[in-house]
């Protein structure tokens, strides 16, 4: 099942290109489930339960929204900042990345982005610093579903409650890395979350960006260092993990600038597709 929040912090589960709302149906659901995390993910299981015997009624067009983040309040936004080879080899013999060396993920570990960077797809992207060059990366992203600590990689699917595609945009420059991808906009999620049960393997997935219509990433999941279960593994070994929490898990090769105008179109099959618009912020 898929389950997206839209327009005005709607709640709605994604069927062939239409969205049924069940805001009112997931509410009572949250409101008995106080715990930790993100309450919409961790009431998922019981939304999905009931919104299986729901009857469709005036459902809406994918395309007449206006799509948000299918999280609202993670704790906290987790991300591997060089996870495939061929971008570590890009990163490398280029010069976007001054006064860093780029080491494998064992060396570099995991970062943090703010989670008031977040946003969805029809919220689209505010270049603040219009002067700085400022890249795409599309990510598989994984949205933790049940709590977890120092999980194994073969439990670590247990803890999902799906997957979504991710842009992690980020400012080139010699600063700390979550300084310069944490800025307003430039963590977006969506189309909208994809449970775990509708995705074969996430090791199995091909990823891809276009922008204005012409591809610039094509990645495969398989191409990863650490794969899905190993960068969960690798999270809750330092941090507990809650419902909501967010997974980004690295980006492939063809990472590029932005301007003003341009149109992205992130897609995989499994997933969904998004279009999410840049503009400057000023
Ligand atoms: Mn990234």
């Amino acid at each position: 099942m898929k389950l997206c929040r839209f327009d005005d912090n709607r709640i709605g589960v994604v069927r062939d290109g239409y969205i049924q709302d069940v805001t009112s149906l997931a509410e009572s659901v949250m409101a008995a489930r106080p715990g930790p995390g993100d309450p919409l993910v961790a009431a998922w299981p019981d939304i999905q339960r009931l919104a299986k015997n729901l009857e469709p009624s005036a459902p809406k067009p994918v395309a007449e929204v206006r799509l948000l983040s299918p999280v609202a309040r993670p704790g906290k936004i987790v991300a591997a900042p060089v996870n495939y080879r061929a971008h570590i080899e890009e990163m490398q013999k280029s010069n976007i990345s001054p006064g860093h060396d780029i080491p494998d993920i064992d060396r570099a570990g995991l970062f943090l982005k703010a989670t008031s960077s977040l946003v969805g797809a029809g919220e689209g992207i505010a270049l603040r610093f219009p002067d700085r060059r400022t890249d795409f990366e599309i990510e598989l992203v994984a949205v933790i579903g049940k709590t977890a600590t120092e999980v194994s990689r073969e439990e670590s699917l247990d803890h999902v409650a799906g997957f979504c595609l991710g842009l992690d945009i980020t400012m080139r420059g010699t600063e700390d890395r979550s300084f310069r991808k944490s800025i307003d906009s430039y963590t977006v999620i969506g189309p909208w979350l994809t449970s775990t049960e509708e995705v074969t393997d996430p090791n199995k997935l091909t990823i891809t960006l276009k922008q204005n219509g012409i591809v610039r990433q094509n990645g495969h999941t398989a191409d990863l260092i650490y794969n899905v279960q190993r960068v969960i593994e690798f999270a809750s070994s330092f941090y507990t993990l809650y419902p909501g929490d967010v997974i980004f898990t690295g980006t492939p090769e063809g990472v590029g600038p932005l301007q003003p105008g341009d149109r992205l179109v992130a897609s995989c099959d499994a997933l969904g597709a998004m279009a999410v618009d840049v503009r400057a912020y000023r």
